[in-house]
């Protein structure tokens, strides 16, 4: 067994608190990776204070995770020691159904192995996240981060890029469209940059009317503050797709009404309590309203090439461990600019 130092969740209520723990021996398979930083996701609260319910304590968060390799197997053929690697949101899956013959692991039958808050593929053997200063995974879920890019600024890729990207790719989104992105997070801000950099017209739709700035600076072309009723108004019928990545209760219908007909809106995001859908919202435009998690290892390593070809990171503000309780208050209230990364030198 390896000893690993870590900051973990107990229950729903207490605050995150150091935690060691171990993880396996380095498999023939596997690899080590030595964790720098880690990035703080919504999905990361939502777990810990258990709002999607089914928690399983004690739970270690992180699936935004960037180092070094340490150690490899004896079988391991795509990474060696002292390189520089990532972890996504799951650390394996079956590796036989279609989805994950498709390259989709994330939508595996028999249900992927989440890096924190979840399972092993035996279904009994806890997985611990990235709040942590090592982690083991099977080479096969494991992605190759370039060294050309600041690492800090790409751990928010491994989640908050990759949901984002894998969307805007699978639609289609590119020149000549309208694109709306709900919601400028962690999520919205990368939203924001893929679309604007596969050449769509980029509107950010926000209730934060200080980050109009910010929106623009990003990449976006025009900003609508969502609590301005005249300026919801004029993109009624607007746009050919929206990406919607708000973590808390609001009205989709307002924000299907503003696709064009046969418009598509995809739900990134997910409030804990369920949204209601008017079927009149969709069915007199024939407009689509549709879902998407996370990509596949795949795609996930595209989207790394990718930002490592055109400069891409994530905006991010860099925290200490113990100040992580901290963050998460902030980024309730939606004061993040844009991504909270945990430096793991501060464990
Ligand atoms: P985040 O950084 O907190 O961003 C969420 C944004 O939603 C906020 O910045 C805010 O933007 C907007 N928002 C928050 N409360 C709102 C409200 N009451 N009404 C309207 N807008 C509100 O969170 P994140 O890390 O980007 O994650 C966003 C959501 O995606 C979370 O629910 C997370 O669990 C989920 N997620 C899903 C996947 C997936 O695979 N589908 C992957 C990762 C995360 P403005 O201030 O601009 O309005
Ligand atoms: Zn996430």
């Amino acid at each position: 067994m390896i000893a690993v130092k870590g900051y973990a969740a107990q229950n729903p209520t207490t605050p995150l608190a150091p935690f060691n723990f171990n993880r396996r021996e380095v498999g023939l398979n596997d690899v080590q990776i030595e964790i720098h930083y880690c990035g703080v996701c919504h999905s990361d609260l939502h777990q810990v204070r258990d709002e999607w319910g089914g928690s399983i304590y004690p739970m270690v968060p992180g699936h935004e995770i960037v180092g070094r390799i340490t150690k490899v197997g004896a079988n391991v053929k795509n990474f060696k020691v002292g390189e520089l690697a990532g972890i996504g949101c799951f650390v394996d899956s079956c590796r036989t159904c279609p989805s994950c013959q498709a390259g989709n692991e994330q939508y595996c039958d028999v249900g992927m192995a989440g890096t924190y808050n979840g399972y092993e593929m035996d279904k009994k053997t806890p997985t611990y996240g990235g709040y942590s200063n090592s982690i083991v995974v099977d080479e096969n879920y494991t992605l190759h981060v370039s060294d050309k890019l600041p690492l800090k600024a790409v751990a928010p890729l491994l989640c908050a890029g990759i949901t984002t990207y894998s969307p805007l790719r699978h639609w289609k989104v590119g020149k000549g469209q309208k694109v709306a992105i709900v919601g400028l997070g962690g999520l919205g801000h990368m939203g924001v940059k893929f679309a604007a950099s596969f050449g769509a017209e980029v509107t950010v739709l926000s209730h934060s009317a200080s980050k109009e700035a910010d929106a623009k600076r990003l990449g976006a072309n025009n900003f609508v503050n969502t609590k301005d009723e005249k300026a919801v108004t004029k993109v009624r019928n607007h746009f050919d797709f929206i990406l919607d990545t708000v973590s808390a209760q609001h009205d989709v219908n307002m924000y299907l009404g503003m696709l064009k007909t046969q418009g598509t809106m995809v739900m990134v995001g997910v409030p804990p309590e369920a949204v209601p859908v008017h079927a009149f919202s969709l069915i007199p435009k024939r407009k689509t309203l549709a879902g998407s998690m996370i990509g596949g290892i795949r795609e996930t390593q595209e989207m790394l090439d990718y930002c490592a070809a055109n400069n891409i990171v994530s905006d991010i503000e860099i925290i200490h461990i113990k100040d992580i309780e901290q963050a998460y208050v902030r980024m309730v209230k939606g004061d993040v600019r844009y991504r909270f990364v945990i430096d793991m030198a501060t464990l």
